[in-house]
């Protein structure tokens, strides 16, 4: 059996790893678009303090921060060890005590399904500031141990390395769909027209382009993402938690940087410039939390389109009316989290295998017109 996987993202790379470790022939076709969503992202692992009430999205998101160990290991076997993965922990930030009690609260609570949370402690604004120095001494905190960050890059650099060890061929290209009336039997790929029994598309915001000539209107719209990276002069912060504001902004840490973000812009397409208004917004935030940044020298700033799907809620499985396509998208703002996770889904349903999550609630019509 010769599958192809286009789009080598986060949710394409896992696919194609997965799919790696059994006997089936793997193609996987990437374009290296400008604002890939995985090049660009945080990598903050940490699903579980979500206030978003979406049951389906939460099963995803938190069965992709549980399978992230399980993972690192099987591509540590595979002699992959650089993926940026530590559990540092993270802090959630408030100033107001009785939030901070809410917010431990509903964590113990959601610890009875989700052990891997590990440890919930309440912070003083003294005890917050000691574990992330930068920051203002009036938040403190909720802190959770099982908390972890990733780098997105390193990590699908690894899951491309795995694979192809494992046989997989990848290419670099624009993949089209080859087909007749509703018979795809293969993609055309720089001039030239590959066969395959199966199709997987996993091409993020860009995957209405692919489906186009179907006569499918596929409904996934790019969120544009500015995000900015520092450099703390003579600081090690590679133990540092994660820090998360009361705001929908993020502070974490790498061994040679902190990334600072990120914007949610609606309105801008696929346009992929570093904008005045962009990192001002950031700074301003990010500075306002932790001034201790503000002595930081500016590393870059990277531009990614974040993929979503109607109701903000990821699709994967068949695409309907079409025998050999399967689609997975809309992984959002948490894909990072959830897209290891579900690319080895995907893999278990191009193999004909059954799944652990129901996909039922993942429906992929829900996505098309
Ligand atoms: P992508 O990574 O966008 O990959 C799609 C790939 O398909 C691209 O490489 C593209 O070139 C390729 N492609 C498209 N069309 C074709 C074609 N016709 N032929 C060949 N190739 C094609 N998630 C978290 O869990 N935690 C975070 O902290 C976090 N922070 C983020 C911060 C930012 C700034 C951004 C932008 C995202 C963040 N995310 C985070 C979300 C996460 O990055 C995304 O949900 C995830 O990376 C999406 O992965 P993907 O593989 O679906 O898409």
């Amino acid at each position: 059996k010769k599958i192809i996987v286009i789009g080598a993202g986060i949710l394409g790379a896992s696919t194609a790893y997965h799919l790696s470790k059994s006997d089936v022939e793997v193609l996987l076709i990437d374009r290296k678009d400008k604002g890939q969503a995985t090049d660009a992202a945080a990598g903050i692992v940490c699903p579980w303090l979500s206030q978003r009430r979406n049951k389906a999205w939460y099963q995803l998101a938190k069965g992709g921060a549980r399978y992230y160990p399980e993972l690192i290991k099987m591509l540590e076997e595979d002699g992959e060890t650089d993926t940026g993965y530590k559990r540092v922990g993270t802090l959630s930030l408030h100033a107001d005590p009785d939030k901070l009690e809410k917010m431990a609260e509903r964590a113990l609570k959601r610890r009875k399904e989700a052990p891997e949370i590990g440890e919930i402690t309440i912070l003083s604004p003294e005890e917050t500031k000691k574990r992330f120095p930068p920051l203002s001494v009036e938040f403190g905190s909720v802190f959770v141990s099982g908390g972890a960050r990733v780098n997105g890059r390193a990590m699908r650099d690894a899951l491309l390395n795995g694979a192809k060890k494992n046989g997989v061929q990848i290419f670099q290209g624009n993949a089209a769909l080859f087909h007749e009336g509703n018979k795809v039997s293969g993609v055309s790929v720089n001039g030239q027209t590959i066969l395959a029994d199966q199709i997987i598309i996993t091409a993020g915001a860009w995957s209405n382009e692919i489906l186009k000539p179907l006569g499918i209107n596929f409904k996934v719209t790019p969120q544009k993402a500015q995000i900015i990276h520092l450099e703390l002069p003579k600081t090690e912060t590679a133990d540092w938690p994660v820090v998360m504001p009361p705001t929908n902004q993020y502070i974490l840490t790498f061994d040679d940087r902190v990334v600072v973000g990120a914007t949610h812009e609606d309105e801008a397409g696929f346009d992929n410039r570093v904008t005045a208004g962009g990192i001002h917004d950031i700074l301003s935030k990010a500075l306002a939390v932790a001034p201790g940044l503000s002595e930081g020298s500016l590393l870059e700033t990277r531009v990614g389109f974040r993929p979503f799907t109607p109701g903000f809620l990821p699709v994967i499985g068949p695409l309907p009316n079409f025998n050999n396509i399967l689609v997975a998208n809309g992984l959002g703002a948490s894909g990072l989290t959830s897209g290891p996770y579900l690319g080895a889904e995907l893999a278990k349903l191009a193999l004909g295998k059954s799944t652990e999550l129901d996909i039922s609630n993942y429906d992929v019509s829900g996505a098309i017109e």
